[in-house]
């Protein structure tokens, strides 16, 4: 058996460690990958497969990338959930007797890009650990990018995903047992698009994890970080320092502190809600236009943006803390001209984070520091126009804004201002920052007068009148003449190379000149990259007064934002209460009004309290603004415990721990489970998870089996959420069973609103405000043809409407009404029931044509022949 070529062992070797990565090996200019390696990489980055001799028979199947153009194919496959192993040469191939050292340097993951082309500034990336232990979940998350690391600990698998769904990570990794432990990784995997991996035992050691935490933090007891009550927390903490140890291979070391995060800080707010509420994307197109987040970011920064992210994120459910932002809002309102100023000088500030991580990273390039002192130039401005307000938070808020003028001075003495991107190539530092480099700097420019004096003086000497001194890499400087002069070449000239039509010498003298010049050069380059270096280095050392800079900044951009926005938008500071009372005068839905532009929007109230106006039932035909009508007021309270202020003329709010919404069609037909199943899925989560201060907006409850099933379960979830025994939680419920109505009478925390419309002949015209009292038709039919439904099955559905009005649902209905919680006996009343669901097809007398429908392969039908086949069938009623 033949062996491997040494370079093929050196690979094979290396790519042993790194079995769940792709490895990409550095070979001259191109990064190439091997084996398995290279078929899954030129299929996902579609480029050629080819084969290298490796020694063996068989070529090793092989494909590359050029080294300069790798972020993009990194991050291709990155995005995809590959984890890259990126390889270099760690000498320089020239100074290398055999075989080029190399090592794995850097190991990307989705959780840990730092190329700021993959990622959106305006969104953290996070990196997710989840340690399952004992049945409690430590976990822990970070932000590479901006040093951001947070541990927590949640005792049950709902709270885990609430936690998914607000970070939304790009990449969990967890131990064994959370792998096993029948979670729905493939529903993470594709709809949140996270990438998820069980690691190795080891890494969720006790010790391992312990020691990882002591080391970084420099520190000799967990009892510093203050967790050492989170047992599983700390794991979580250690495991994922741990892997970012392995990933980064740097110090970390703008990873300062490990912020405990408590859950129950912030509103609850589950992950079907936060998407039906379209906090930060909206549900079906996924992006931001439409959200609520869209209205609120006026933020100037890529810090700011991220910040107000996590405030949507995480509403507050404490007042002071509440009151405290709003105060801010409220004083930057009062002094709006204070405010665009500071917003001004928001503008051209970089992403300092990103920045200050870069530096600590030592990835930080010559113009990342120039635009760090631009940004950093910004400072004293902001800090100083803070000083106009003297509330709470903005006084704390200037406090801890450093204006960081040392670092300035540093960069502004040091850094070129315009210097190159490459730290490789001089032409970084400044005059007179540094002694030795201006020397050297010097002896280049004087080099070059030195060689224009000798080129003068050989030309005297020899009468070579266009005799000339010229440089290339090959040669250094050499002294040209062409072959007509040849002839008063003189004797001391030593020839070099012969062109066609010129011969190339030097001379002793040329030979000196060129040491000095050269050598000046070469050192010149080495000490600006060993300067920068050091400058960089001490930058990094200030890591975490420039981070809490940061936030400060970020704080003071999204403050500004919000008060701008409740200026724009006319908003009101809403009054916060603790009494549960939540009172909207002329309230607007935040996104809808500002997408509908040239229509007005209708304002509405909205009352809830904890005695008598618990339950809000909302009738009214569809279209007619139901669901606005009740996420608006979700939206307002949430919008009011974030801090800002609110779209209404004045609003009170109590303070809710957790808003759930149930909510019409439902995006999880994709999952696989029933609508209906979903949808019972979701209320059993509501009635478990909900409290007495809870919001709770359910949407057309029961709609997804039949009437009298559906009334049943709507009916029975209304009880069981006025009782104040067992939820009594504040609700807006819509529904279509005008039934529920009759509720209002029975339980003393129930009314009926319903949203008027208005009959114009046969037609409906949407009068968009909410009104005491139940809807008593639901024009279904007037909606159906405002919706362009053809006028011939408008008609026939408004005779088989007439035909079935004498079946009276409610009179079917009226043991229910009586006797609540008595069961339903008679099974005849169901068959009956179930009448009034007939479909337009139970109308047409015609079995075949169901026959027919029913035979259809709807899989393999093309548009045209099912147009064709509708019109036949259409032809046959
Ligand atoms: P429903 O839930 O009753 O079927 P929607 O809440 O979906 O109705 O409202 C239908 C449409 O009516 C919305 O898309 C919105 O454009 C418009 N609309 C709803 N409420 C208002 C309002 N208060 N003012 C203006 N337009 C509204």
């Amino acid at each position: 058996m033949s062996e491997y070529t040494p370079m093929m062992q050196q690979y094979i070797d290396t790519k042993k460690d790194y079995k769940d990565c792709i490895l990409f090996y550095r070979l001259g200019d191109f990064y190439e990958m091997f084996f398995e390696d290279a078929k899954t990489a030129s299929k996902e980055l579609e480029i050629t497969l080819t084969g290298k001799n490796c020694g063996k028979e068989e070529k090793a199947p092989m494909c590359g990338v050029p080294y300069h153009s790798v972020e993009s194919y990194l991050n291709r496959l990155v995005a995809k959930g590959y984890k890259v192993a990126i390889c270099e040469q760690v000498e320089d191939p020239k100074m290398s007797r055999g075989l080029v050292r190399r090592e794995v340097v850097r190991i990307v993951t989705p959780g840990t890009n730092l190329d700021t082309q993959a990622l959106d500034e305006t969104k953290n990336n996070y990196i997710m650990c989840v340690v399952y232990m004992e049945d409690r979940y430590g976990v822990s998350i970070a932000d590479v990018t901006t040093g951001d690391y947070f541990v927590t600990e949640v005792d049950q698998e709902q709270k885990l995903m609430d936690e998914i769904h607000k970070f939304a990570p790009s990449e969990i990794i967890c131990n064994e047992a959370f792998y096993m432990a029948g979670m729905d990784f493939e529903d993470l995997k594709q709809r949140l698009s996270i990438a998820v991996y069980a690691l190795d035992s080891w890494y969720f050691s006790d010790e391992t994890a312990r020691n990882t935490l002591l080391e970084h933090f420099k520190i000799s007891d967990l009892q510093g970080l203050g967790i050492k009550d989170y047992e599983c927390g700390a794991i979580a903490a250690g495991a994922l320092l741990k892997y970012l140890y392995e990933t980064q291979k740097n110090s970390l070391a703008n990873m300062t502190s490990l912020q405990i995060y408590i859950t129950g800080k912030y509103m609850i707010i589950d992950s079907s809600t936060r998407r039906n509420l379209e906090l930060v994307e909206t549900l079906r197109e996924k992006q931001k236009r439409g959200s609520l987040l869209w209205v609120l970011d006026k933020t100037k920064t890529a810090m700011g943006a991220r910040m107000l992210r996590s405030f949507v994120e995480q509403p507050l459910i404490d007042r002071g803390e509440i009151e405290k932002r709003l105060d801010a809002v409220e004083a930057f309102n009062q002094n709006a001209m204070t405010r665009e100023e500071i917003r001004e000088y928001l503008n051209p500030v970089y992403d300092l984070e990103r920045l200050i991580s870069r530096v600590t990273y030592q990835t930080a390039n010559p113009r990342d520091l120039t635009a760090f002192k631009s940004s950093l130039a910004m400072l004293p401005y902001i800090h100083s126009l803070l000083g106009e307000f003297d509330t709470p938070m903005l006084a704390e808020t200037r406090l801890e804004l450093d204006v960081l003028e040392d670092i300035y001075q540093l960069i502004e003495s040091s850094i070129q201002e315009d210097p190159p991107i490459s730290i490789r190539d001089g032409g970084i530092i400044k005059e007179g920052y540094n002694e030795e480099i201006d020397k050297l700097r010097h002896a280049k420019t004087e080099g070059k007068t030195w060689l224009m004096e000798l080129e003068t003086r050989e030309r005297e000497k020899t009468g070579i009148k266009n005799l000339r001194i010229k440089y290339n890499k090959i040669f250094g400087y050499y002294l040209e003449v062409t072959n007509s002069y040849q002839n008063l070449v003189p004797d001391y000239y030593t020839r070099k190379q012969t062109l066609a039509n010129a011969e190339r010498y030097i001379t002793a003298e040329l030979k000196e000149l060129e040491d000095i010049i050269l050598g000046a050069e070469d050192k010149l380059v080495t000490l600006e990259y060993e300067t920068f270096r050091a400058i960089r280095d001490s930058i990094a050392n200030e890591v975490l007064r420039i981070q809490k800079t940061a936030k400060a900044v970020a704080k003071t951009d999204v403050l500004s934002a919000l008060s701008l926005v409740a200026e724009r938008n006319n908003y009101c500071r809403p009054s916060i209460n603790e009494n549960g009372v939540i009172d909207i005068k002329d309230g607007r839905h935040p996104v809808v009004e500002q997408m509908i532009n040239n229509e007005m929007f209708i304002s509405n109230d909205t009352y809830l309290d904890n005695s008598k106006k618990r339950i809000s039932i909302i009738t009214g035909p569809n279209m007619a603004g139901k669901s606005t009508y009740m996420r608006q007021t979700a939206l307002i309270v949430l919008m009011a415990q974030i801090g800002s202020f609110v779209p209404a003329e004045h609003a009170k709010i109590g303070i809710v721990d957790r808003i759930f919404t149930r909510v019409g069609a439902s995006d999880d037909l994709a999952s696989g489970q029933s609508t209906f199943m979903v949808e019972m899925t979701e209320v059993a989560n509501i009635l478990r998870n909900a409290t007495s201060n809870s919001l709770l907006v359910l949407d057309e409850i029961g709609r997804g089996t039949s009437t009298f099933d559906g009334l049943s379960i709507a009916w029975a979830v209304v009880e069981h959420i006025s009782n104040p025994k067992l939820l009594g939680a504040k609700t807006l419920f819509a529904t279509h069973y005008h039934e529920l109505t009759e509720l209002e009478g029975k339980l003393n925390n129930v009314n009926n609103y319903c949203i008027a419309v208005k009959e114009k002949g046969d037609d409906v015209v949407f009068l968009r405000k909410i009104v005491p009292g139940g809807a008593d038709k639901s024009y279904g039919i007037q909606v159906a043809k405002l919706a362009g439904v053809p006028e011939s099955v408008i008609e026939r559905a408004k005779e088989i409407s007439e035909e079935l009005s004498a079946h009276d649902i409610t009179e079917l209905t009226g043991n229910l009404i009586s006797e609540p919680h008595k069961p339903r006996k008679k099974k005849e009343k169901l068959d009956e029931v179930d009448l009034t669901q007939m479909s337009l097809f139970d109308t047409v007398k015609d079995d075949d044509i169901i026959q027919e429908v029913r035979e259809l392969d709807l899989g393999n039908l093309t548009p045209i022949d099912a147009m064709n086949k509708l019109y036949q069938l259409q032809s046959k009623i």
